[in-house]
């Protein structure tokens, strides 16, 4: 499809709606959940506030969530194991920033990544150097492919805008099914809320509801998820509250500036930019270069450029000149869409039925988001009350 055609057809998602852009951030209708106050200012900039006053200020005031203190923690959790905690590597510049804070504190991360086949070479190459580097051992879960495939699929004829999410189940589950075979109770994440605090619900839902993961591919699929690596909500309370594993966001302890981390992995470890955010794998880049945007009207920079905002990074001139330009201006859509369909095994024409199908979201499909709401409700209060960790979280 051409660029002009893609534009028009963003243009057109977004004409359903009447349009409305936040005040503050450069979130807009495209969230169909979205909602503004007064001010014009949206949900997420008040959620986002609130996630850089409260749990930011835990690592930066002191007392039990300081990084010297979680650090001395993992490495007496870590006595007499082959490793102090696991963390999931992508090859991108957060995970692999995270693993570069690990080894400066002294610690013996164990690296864990998930194959799901679309990895570019370039990520491949960087995961490889940079942990050799750093002296990290390394786990590679290859995923089966006709499995994998099959499940891909299934999301994508459900018309979900969370095609994404078999890869981020898979590795959410990964990590605590490695944690628990070494005996480990801390998994370190590259999330941060510096570049990552605002990402609506109705862009992407499911990264650890494995009933709508399964639902939508038994309705789509006839074949068995045997070794798709999963948890069901049991399976995570299981880890959790028996196993004592818990979650670290190391790049919270820190004043994140990925500008800056860049700089450092190119130095010091010999890792290679590769453009966009998550660009690391095929999939991620077309799917967010070309499928949400033409069929779903998602352009998923609004949701990084909006955090830096509010994270006060980046201004809000600055992302509306940035968006100004087309996300699916890659210069390898069209290249993209070749090897995706037929990866797939898919012919041009079947994808295009797919991508012109009625838009649907997870409220079509059986799921666990209302189990999820109430627990997370109930979990807020259990961390008010001091009675569950503060950066505790679904
Ligand atoms: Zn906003």
């Amino acid at each position: 499809m051409e660029h002009t055609n893609i534009m028009k057809s963003i243009e057109e998602t977004q004409a359903h709606t009447q349009y409305r852009i936040c005040s503050r951030c450069v979130m807009d209708t495209s969230d169909c959940e979205i909602v503004f106050d007064a001010n014009g200012v949206c949900n997420h900039c008040r959620r986002a506030e609130d996630l850089i006053t409260t749990r930011l200020s835990l690592y930066k005031s002191g007392g039990a969530y300081q990084i010297d203190q979680v650090a001395a923690r993992m490495k007496a959790s870590g006595k007499g194991k082959a490793y102090d905690c696991i963390i999931g590597v992508s090859g991108g510049v957060d995970s692999t920033y995270a693993a570069y804070m690990l080894k400066k504190l002294g610690l013996r991360p164990l690296a864990v990544h998930f194959d799901n086949g679309w990895n570019s070479e370039l990520a491949v190459k960087n995961i490889e150097v940079t942990l050799k580097t750093l002296g990290i051992d390394l786990h590679t879960h290859v995923v089966d492919w006709e499995e994998f495939r099959s499940l891909q699929l299934s999301f994508l004829k459900a018309s979900v805008p969370d095609a994404e999410i078999p890869t981020d189940h898979a590795i959410w589950a990964l990590l605590y099914q490695t944690a628990t075979r070494f005996g480990l109770q801390y998994i370190i994440s590259g999330t941060n809320i510096s570049t990552e605090s605002i990402l609506p619900q109705s862009w992407t839902y499911g990264v650890s509801d494995w009933t709508y993961i399964k639902n939508i591919h038994r309705t789509y699929s006839a074949k068995t998820l045997g070794s798709y690596p999963h948890a069901s909500l049991g399976k995570f309370i299981y880890y959790v509250m028996i196993r004592g594993i818990k979650t670290f966001s190391i790049l919270n302890t820190i004043d994140y500036n990925k500008d800056q981390a860049i700089e450092v992995l190119e130095r010091e470890l010999g890792w290679t930019n590769y453009g966009g955010k998550h660009h690391e794998s095929i999939y991620t880049r077309f799917f967010q270069s070309y499928i949400l945007p033409v069929k779903f009207g998602i352009d998923k920079r609004r949701a990084h450029f909006s955090s830096l905002i509010i994270a006060g990074t980046m201004t809000r001139a600055e992302a509306l000149c940035k968006l100004e330009t087309s996300i699916a201006d890659t210069g390898l859509v069209q290249e993209d869409l070749q090897y995706v369909s037929k990866k797939l095994d898919m012919s041009l024409a079947d994808f295009e039925k797919l991508m012109e199908a009625p838009v649907k979201s997870y409220t079509d499909f059986k799921s666990n988001a209302e189990l999820y709401r109430k627990l997370k409700r109930l979990m807020n209060v259990g961390k008010r009350w001091g009675l569950l960790p503060a950066q505790m979280g679904l």
